[in-house]
């Protein structure tokens, strides 16, 4: 399982100790006194809306498989975010993306007691194409404004976000 309480140090496997400081709870390598401080991990997704339509996607894997979420994923080390997006795109959809612009944050767990994650969510415009669902993904659905299923995203921040975006709420 993703957890974002791990139990040993990733620098030298000594046991980390839950500490107090600037009003956070943190571990701590008793050994080489190395820091846990659970910053959030990055992840680009894509807002695409057509004809007054929005593109989501259903989640094959875990967290949350079954769910519907919208296309992205995490960035690698050293890529752009926009880079990220692109690439993401093309893995999980085949689509290939004429413009990106970054839109707005979510903050969100990875899973229930997931770790962190920095959501950056780009309104895309697709090139023209034939949309191909990759490993990641089970389904790519067009829904109406209206019909958006709201309660069958998993990710809470991702969501709220979402409502405020697409339905204005
Ligand atoms: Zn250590």
């Amino acid at each position: 399982m993703v957890t974002s309480t791990p139990k040993f140090c990733s620098a030298c496997g000594g046991r980390l100790a839950v500490v107090r400081e600037e009003g956070r709870s943190r571990r701590r390598c008793r050994r080489c006194g190395f820091t846990v401080y659970g910053n959030p991990v990055p992840t680009s997704v894509a807002l695409i809306m057509r004809g007054g339509r929005v593109l989501l996607t259903r989640r094959a894997r875990p967290p949350y498989a079954g769910t519907w979420d919208v296309p992205g994923g995490f960035l690698e080390a050293g890529e752009h975010p926009e880079a990220c997006l692109r690439r993401e795109l093309r893995e999980e959809l085949g689509m290939r993306v004429r413009q990106a612009r970054l839109l707005d944050f979510a903050l969100d767990r990875y899973g229930p007691k997931g770790f962190p994650l920095l959501t950056l969510v780009y309104r895309v415009t697709p090139a023209p194409g034939r949309l191909t669902p990759g490993d990641d993904v089970s389904e790519a659905r067009w829904f109406p404004r209206k019909a958006i299923p709201y309660h069958a995203i998993a990710f809470r921040g991702l969501r709220r976000l979402l409502r405020r975006r697409i339905s204005g709420r």
